[in-house]
């Protein structure tokens, strides 16, 4: 397999069939498993990646099977503006902005979804599921929509009308907590344990940045292969700056 999970913690390495979430020795808090890669038996070119293809063009680089399911729905190859004037009345060269909004729930996350559920596929789950009280929810329910996947979304039951009903137009099954969100994410892995579905748990599901990571790479090739000095990002759980930093560096080397 061109890709093996390893600890954050502990660094222990795993075959991707021997675990499906976090490390066994350091427990679901301290856990995450990060992908690495094969690099030296990857062969990949410059040439071959396009400026507004989506995130399937880095396939090579990413940690699924060559045929297995992908989403039909256009994720990533999202635009990179570039803002002349406003980076002129800044003072700094050049000023670039991704938008992302053009994904299908017009969420970054749309990129982890697209790999998770493509994960669930290749290793045959039948319902996915995760906890979020918003644009993590509407990204897994709407990608999962045009897929035979069941989707289940537990939320504080507090959340706002709006982000519920968009849960219910995408089709998934609504579970609302009475509760915090960190207790619908513990019920969550509880009941999705028990009734052994695919988890789409952010830093549990060591696929989800791999999918994130789609926008640095997106960024390089769309800029000419010239990286930003700085990257501004606002963030919730603030997890993709991890592979924003990580995968410029090994890309662009
Ligand atoms: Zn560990």
């Amino acid at each position: 397999m061109k890709y093996k999970l390893r600890c954050i913690t502990c660094g222990r390495i795993y075959e991707p069939d021997d675990v499906e979430y976090t490390c066994p020795k350091c427990g679901d808090r301290l856990g995450t498993l990060e992908v690495i890669y094969d690099y030296e038996n990857i062969k990949v070119s410059r040439e071959e990646f396009s400026k507004y293809e989506n995130i399937w063009q880095f396939e090579k680089i990413l940690p699924i099977e060559e045929n297995s399911y992908r989403t039909p729905l256009h994720v990533g190859g999202t635009p990179l503006y570039a803002f002349p004037q406003l980076a002129e009345e800044l003072g700094i060269k050049k000023l670039l902005i991704k938008y992302d909004g053009t994904n299908p729930t017009a969420s970054y996350k749309d990129r982890a979804s697209a790999v998770a559920i493509t994960k669930a596929y290749e290793k045959e789950y039948d319902t996915i599921y995760c906890a979020s009280t918003g644009n993590a929810a509407s990204s897994l329910s709407g990608l999962s929509a045009p897929t035979k996947l069941k989707t289940y979304i537990f939320l504080p039951a507090s959340a706002p009308i709006a982000k519920i009903s968009q849960l219910f137009i995408y089709g998934a099954k609504v579970i609302p907590i009475d509760g915090s969100y960190d207790e619908a994410f513990d019920i969550s892995m509880k009941i999705g344990e028990e009734k052994g579905w695919y988890c789409r748990n952010s830093a549990i599901n060591p696929y989800l940045l791999e999918g994130k990571k789609t926008g640095a790479l997106e960024i390089a090739v769309q800029n000419d292969w010239e990286v930003p000095d700085y990257l501004l990002v606002s963030v919730g759980d603030g997890q993709l700056l991890v592979h924003f930093t990580r995968d410029f560096m090994i890309f662009i080397n």
